[in-house]
Order: C-alpha cells, then sequence, then structure tokens
C-alpha cells in the first residue's frame, strides 16, 4: 500500500487539490492512498474539492500556528510521517512550498525534487519509489533532469496545472476525515500571525483557458490588439517575460520557467523566439502555431503550424477569417495531445 501525503495550500487549494494526480501517477498500479493535510482551511468549496477525491483529509485547526509559518507547518509534517509513515510527500511548488518542502525534508532528513513537471514510472522497478523518475528542469530549463526517488519518504515540490486528477470519491466514498490537533507543546513556529488579507484584483487564469494568445517582444506594439483578439474568442492573452519584463505586459501571464505553465488545446505564440525557459511553461500543448518573421526561430521547430509572418499581419488576417469561427472548436478533445519536446511536421503557411 502506497501513501502519499499532499500539503494543501490553502490559498492555492486547487492546485494542492491537483497533487492528487501527482500521488496516484506514483502509485502506479499498486494499491494507495492519498492524504490531504490542511491547516486552518476555512473555504467550504476546498473542503468539499479536497473530500471528493482524497481517501482521508487531515484537519488541522491551531491558532498557534499561522498557516504561512513554515517551521510549524513542517514540525506538523514530520509527527504526521512519525505516525503514518508515508512513502510520498507532496507540496505545491508555489513560493510558500518552496520554502515549507526543503524545511520538511531537513527535518525528516530525506532527499527533495523540487519543481517537479511529470513523473514518469517503470512497472516492472520492484518498488514503487524505485520505479518513479520526477522529471524536473534543471540549467535554467535548458535541460531536464530524472531525479530518482530513493528511501522513505519521497518528496518533492511539484508545479501547478500539471497532474489534474480526473477522478473523484462522488458516489462511491466520501474521504475520511480526522480532526487532529497539533501537540503541545505547539510545534516551533516562527512566530508569524496573520494581520490582514488582501483580496487581489480578480484576473483571469490563463491556466484554466483553452486558447492562449502568448505575445513576445517581436509582438510587443500589438499586445493590446491580440489581447482583444484571445478575449473574443474566449481565451486569454499570455506573454514571454521580455514582454512582461518591459512593463507591458503583467507578471501573472508569464509563461514559462518562472512563470506559468499552461497547458491549452491551441497556443498562438506571436513573436516569440522560444527560448527555452519559455518552452518550459508549455506542457501538453493541443496545437501549437508559431508566428514568426524568423523561420528558424526555434519555436518553429516545435510547432505544429508555423506562420512566416509579420505578426500584426497575421491578427489582421487572423480577425478577417475567425469571425464568425472559434478556433477551439475546430480541435478534437480526443486528440491525443504531444509534449513540447517531440519534433512535429510542421506545414508553412
Ligand atoms: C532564469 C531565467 C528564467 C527565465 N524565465 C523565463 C520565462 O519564464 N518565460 C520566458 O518567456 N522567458 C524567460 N526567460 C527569458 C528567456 O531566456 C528569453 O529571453 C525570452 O523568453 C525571450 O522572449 P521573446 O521570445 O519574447 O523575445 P526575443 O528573444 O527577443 O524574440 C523575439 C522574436 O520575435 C520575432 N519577431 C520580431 N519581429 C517580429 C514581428 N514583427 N512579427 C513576428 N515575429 C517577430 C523575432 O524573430 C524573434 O524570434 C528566462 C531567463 C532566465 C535566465
Amino acid at each position: 500500500m502506497i501513501r502519499t501525503l499532499v500539503c494543501v495550500e490553502n490559498a492555492l487549494w486547487r492546485d494542492s487539490v491537483d497533487l492528487v494526480g501527482a500521488a496516484r501517477r506514483f502509485a502506479g498500479k499498486e494499491a494507495n492512498e492519498a492524504y490531504a493535510f490542511t491547516l486552518n482551511l476555512d473555504d467550504r468549496d476546498a473542503e468539499a474539492a479536497i473530500d471528493n477525491v482524497f481517501d482521508m483529509v487531515i484537519r488541522a485547526r491551531d491558532d498557534r500556528i499561522c498557516s504561512y509559518d513554515a517551521p510549524g507547518v513542517a514540525c506538523c509534517v514530520e509527527r504526521l510521517y512519525e505516525e503514518y509513515g508515508f512513502d510520498c510527500v507532496f507540496f505545491p511548488a508555489s513560493a510558500f512550498g518552496r520554502i515549507l518542502a526543503p524545511q520538511t525534508a531537513a527535518r525528516l532528513q530525506c532527499a527533495l525534487c523540487a519543481d517537479v513537471v511529470k513523473i514518469e514510472r517503470k512497472e516492472d522497478a520492484g518498488s514503487a519509489a524505485l520505479g518513479v523518475h520526477f522529471i524536473r528542469p534543471v540549467f535554467d530549463a535548458k535541460m531536464f533532469a530524472a531525479v530518482c526517488g530513493n528511501g522513505k519518504p519521497v518528496m518533492a515540490s511539484i508545479r501547478a496545472g500539471l497532474f489534474q486528477y480526473e477522478g473523484t470519491n462522488e458516489g462511491t466514498k466520501k474521504a475520511l476525515v480526522r480532526v487532529w490537533t497539533p501537540p503541545s507543546p505547539p510545534p516551533e513556529s516562527a512566530g508569524l500571525k496573520l494581520l490582514s488579507v488582501r483580496k487581489k484584483a480578480e484576473t483571469c487564469d490563463i491556466r484554466e483557458k483553452d486558447l492562449l494568445i502568448a505575445v513576445g517582444a517581436g509582438a510587443a506594439r500589438y499586445f493590446e490588439e491580440a489581447r482583444k483578439l484571445a478575449v473574443s474568442l474566449d481565451g486569454a492573452a499570455a506573454a514571454s517575460r521580455k514582454l512582461v519584463d518591459s512593463g507591458v505586459a503583467d507578471r501573472s501571464i508569464q509563461v514559462g520557467q518562472s512563470g506559468k505553465t499552461v497547458s491549452p488545446r491551441v497556443y498562438i505564440a506571436l513573436g516569440i523566439r522560444g527560448s527555452a525557459q519559455h518552452i518550459a511553461g508549455l506542457q501538453n500543448v493541443g496545437c501549437l502555431v508559431a508566428v514568426n518573421t524568423d523561420r528558424d526561430a526555434p519555436l518553429c521547430a516545435l510547432a505544429d503550424m508555423v506562420a512566416v509572418s509579420d505578426a500584426a499581419a497575421f491578427i489582421r488576417e487572423m480577425k478577417n477569417r475567425m469571425e464568425n469561427v472559434n478556433p477551439v472548436q475546430s480541435f478534437d478533445r480526443a486528440k491525443p495531445k504531444h509534449s513540447f519536446h517531440e519534433a512535429v511536421p510542421k506545414p508553412h503557411l
């Protein structure tokens, strides 16, 4: 029986819930139980979503530990590990997860694989841990490394949006819920207190969109036009880091190694060269369209379609042609997605 613990981050509970997909992937064909640990979670939607996909939820409420208090939370995870002996522990690779995961690994004296984007399994490896390779970007995402989990527990922080779990417990069983009180005296905490919560302005999450029109430095002047076109097609604008750094686009829509990882059905890249760091943010894109004046730009070699064109002319043409058609509808959901590192034939338009 493979037991996995997922540490839920309250503000990012959707990303945390998706990690149950990573837990099932880690276990492969072996019998498995996915546990969620929540601390001071006050969100009914989050609780319902967690109950629907996990086998067991360990719910802790303790005013002495703030949910962003990494030493305090790490200590809770250590105590839970002593009790349950989890085979692996997963964290979202968020800003907080990147602080919490190493602190927890240090307490448990185990290795940590950070920033995982993929989990590969060898079913004949004997034990689940030995048969698992965690894939993570290295050298500024110029390469990907396969890291083998060894020892117990196997610990990893995992990028958001890559392991959505389709199954639910709905109609069969809900998660068992254990209300757990962290032991007294309270775990070592950093003495953090949450004084106030400022609500972020509602912006759309590019990870949830089926169509993204991404703009790079080569099309910076046409960002607003591209954004409007994307919105009119029920999609959203995304951007390369160069565009974000130049102040044209907001950081929340940056795709890539230091931005978001996206898996849209259609990704149209306008004036984006295709640096390794940008490509690191493209996973399981259904159809990748590169629009570039330079047909030798690296992104063109990976694209399903290449338009050797000026971005402005492409936007104009697209507006003319797409007035009544949503391009997303013309790609069949059942079509197997290819991964960004598989070269595909590229018809030149
Ligand atoms: C640690 C680190 C992390 C990074 N993280 C990220 C990240 O998360 N995301 C990211 O994107 N980058 C990231 N970068 C930066 C990355 O290395 C590149 O600098 C960046 O992606 C380049 O952006 P670009 O393709 O928009 O611009 P450029 O490299 O300038 O490319 C512009 C492209 O536009 C084309 N072009 C020019 N004019 C036109 C036109 N009129 N019409 C159509 N095409 C035209 C050009 O041929 C060229 O291919 C990171 C770098 C480092 C070191």
